[in-house]
């Protein structure tokens, strides 16, 4: 038995080990591994699927495998490669298992770990999850305040931005008095808020001046404190919120000149809304920086704020004052601290039911029905523009009378604005529009107030206003459990003939409207989950345009030139790394060895041979390639075992019987003697 291993290209081998013969001899098909196709990959045994750990503790992700012939891998962490430090990061591997440990985890370990295994068939991969359970890190904003008076406020802020790994809990909020003669030390004044708001009605005098800050807590610990507020004085912000404030409208400063600008509320039709504090009083409002570089920007910025100056009702965010001053329009408001209506009601904690709808409703119509006495129409009446006061009452505001116009006698408003499911047949048929288009909209909040679903929601826009124009709607399931006159409230608003609407004095008239006292009062929770998903959708509606370029992120990160973004690559490099580990040229762990057989015996020659690429096999007899027969068989199976069996041997079998593997890397060759006896 003799085994030869040259790293030569086959030809040149095959030219070497072949006697003068060559000439005559007939070409054969290489054989090639056959893999079973029903045998995986990589068999990845018991893998674990998330590992969760302390700060400071030490992870253990350990990952066993069945694999076949020879293995590589590596561990990607976050999508590139980790970076073993011998330190901190420390990998124990065998053929089959790979232990990768962390020491002193902190919270940027945290993330997907996967271990790519690559064996002479493919590359499978198995993922971990470790997750890092601290503290949370502090409230992302300090806490803002609203609604002031001589001895209460409300402060409302922002969650942290990572919750280290487990829930927020509860807030704790603290307090520090400015007086005088004040310690300026911090002293809690709840530990058990769950919310991110939280009303301060003791312990407040009218006199006083005073910052908060909170902290938020999970199961693991409590966080750092926020920031802090500004310094609120009492006084005078109580005193200011009495009554409603005569706007003048600013020509000479500019908003910094009297506001702190803080963070962004958010984004609207015609710009930025910030949250302000009024330099000397410490005053909190809101101030929409209107996007108004040309003529017409302007005039419509102008416009809402000349209509807004005449607004004074507690069901509609008031106006405080406005600043005009070349190419920068603002206009100061009071402060809304409890967010979206319909996002506070999807909160677990919050009930839901016909009753607190109604109540809601009641709300609505009565802010309406005071611009309507105006002859004022709203024109967007729409979940988003109804927010509420704060986080722990019911108490609703109606906000942005951007597209809100008067209606004059004898003019016919004609408008091409809204929000398709929102907006009443005659807008979109570019009808005069009057009062009753308001009245459409109530009837469609209500109906989604009710059952979370949209009357008119159609697969795209233009299905959306077809249904409206046909003013096709009927109660869906949700409806099973609500109140006939609450369904009736419904029907005398979704009419499609816009004078058949029951106006606001109509509406706040209704049955549905004195229900609350009567005795069959329906208090069973609504269903939420359908408002969530209506809150979902209408989220994706409204960031279309991120979406879609998200999508174009993703696809220009797959793209079909083979080029990947630069985070993808590195982890590319790191598997098309193992291919390269795995790289030998061919040999043979075992081979065969010289037989001496009887005639007619069926004789079995066996190697197992190495080697990646996969190397292609030839067998020889006195150095002439062997083609398979009924009576000679070749095998080579995937894991690298190789047979040549022979039956019924005769004499003239007898020889040197050679075994030639090769890849680009090389080649190499095992051979035996078969004597048969005669
Ligand atoms: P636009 O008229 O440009 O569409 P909006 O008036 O709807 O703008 O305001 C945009 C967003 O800013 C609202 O959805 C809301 O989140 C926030 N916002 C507006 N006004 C206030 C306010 N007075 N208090 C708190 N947040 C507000």
């Amino acid at each position: 038995m003799d085994t030869v291993s040259t790293p030569e290209p086959q030809s040149d081998l095959l030219q070497k080990s072949v006697d003068n013969r060559e000439k005559e001899r007939k070409a054969v098909t290489p054989k090639r591994r056959v893999y079973c196709s029903s045998s995986p990959l990589v068999e990845f045994l018991n893998p674990l699927e998330k590992v969760q750990v302390r700060v400071g503790e030490n992870a253990q992700l350990h990952c066993s495998f069945r694999s076949l012939g020879r293995t590589a891998f590596c561990w990607i962490h976050n999508r590139k490669k980790l970076v073993v430090d011998g330190e901190r990061t420390h990998i124990e591997s065998s053929s089959n298992s790979s232990i990768l440990t962390i020491s002193e985890v902190f919270a940027a370990d945290a993330g997907s770990y996967s271990l790519f295994v690559r064996n002479q068939r493919g590359t499978a991969q198995h993922t971990i999850i470790l997750n890092i359970r601290d503290r949370p890190e502090r409230p992302a904003s300090c806490p803002f305040v609203s609604q002031l008076t001589p001895s209460s406020l409300v402060l409302s802020w922002c969650g942290p931005s990572y919750d280290g790994g487990s829930a927020v809990t509860n807030y704790v909020v603290e307090i520090q008095s400015l007086g005088p003669s004040d310690t300026r030390d911090w002293t809690e004044l709840t530990s058990t808020c769950k919310d991110t708001t939280y009303r301060v009605c003791s312990g407040l005098h009218p006199q006083g001046e005073y910052r908060f800050r909170v902290r938020a807590c999970n199961d693991m610990g409590i966080s750092d404190p926020s920031e802090e507020s500004d310094c609120i004085k009492m006084d005078t912000a109580g005193r200011e919120n009495l009554s409603f404030v005569d706007v003048v409208i600013d020509t000479t400063h500019k908003v910094k000149d009297h506001y702190n600008i803080h963070e962004k509320l958010g984004v609207g039709k015609f710009g930025q809304v910030f949250r302000l504090t009024h330099k000397e009083t410490g005053r909190v409002c809101a101030g929409k920086f209107y996007r108004a570089i040309v003529s017409k920007d302007k005039e419509a910025a102008r416009k809402e704020i000349e209509l807004m100056k005449q607004l004074h009702h507690p069901k509609l965010v008031q106006c405080l004052g406005a600043y005009d001053i070349r190419s920068e329009i603002t206009m100061i408001m009071e402060y809304v601290a409890g967010g979206e209506l319909f996002e506070r009601i999807v909160d677990e904690h919050f009930e839901h039911t016909e009753p607190n709808s109604m109540q809601y409703m009641r709300q609505i119509l009565e802010g309406i029905q005071y611009i309507h006495r105006k002859s004022i129409v709203h024109l967007d009446l729409k979940p988003e523009n109804i927010v509420c006061v704060n986080s722990v009452g019911t108490l609703i505001k109606i906000i942005d009378f951007g597209l809100a116009r008067k209606l004059e006698p004898g003019k016919p408003l004609m408008v091409m604005h809204g929000t398709p499911e929102f907006v009443a047949p005659e807008v979109i048929h570019f009808e005069p529009v009057d009062l009753a288009a308001d009245m459409w909209s109530i009837g469609v909040i209500c109906y989604i107030l009710l059952s979370g679903e949209s009357p008119f929601q159609g697969s795209s826009d233009s299905e959306t206003l077809a249904l409206v124009t046909a003013a096709s709607w009927e109660f869906n399931s949700e409806f099973d459990d609500i109140t006939d006159e609450a369904k009736d409230f419904i029907c005398k608003l979704l009419k499609k003939e816009k004078r058949a609407r029951m106006s606001c004095e109509q509406a706040l008239a209704h049955a549905w409207m004195a229900s609350s006292s009567s005795s069959r009062r329906v208090t069973k929770s609504l269903n939420k989950d359908k408002m969530r998903r209506f809150l979902v959708r209408q989220k994706w509606q409204k960031t279309g345009n991120a979406v879609l370029a998200l999508k174009r992120m993703a696809h220009l990160s797959h793209r079909s030139d083979g080029s990947e973004s630069p985070s993808m690559s590195m982890s590319e490099q790191a598997v098309a790394s193992l291919e390269q580990q795995l790289r030998s040229q061919p040999s043979f762990p075992q081979t065969f060895h010289d037989l001496t057989e009887p005639c007619g015996a069926t004789v079995y020659m066996a190697c197992v041979i190495q080697g990646y690429p996969n190397p292609e096999v030839v067998w020889l007899l006195d150095d002439e390639p062997l083609e398979e027969t009924e009576r000679l068989q070749i095998q080579y199976k995937e894991d690298g075992l190789c047979t040549l069996t022979l039956a019924q041997v005769q004499p003239e079998d007898s020889g040197i019987y050679k075994c030639c593997a090769s890849n680009y890397l090389g080649q190499a060759l095992c051979s035996a003697r078969l004597t048969v006896a005669r």
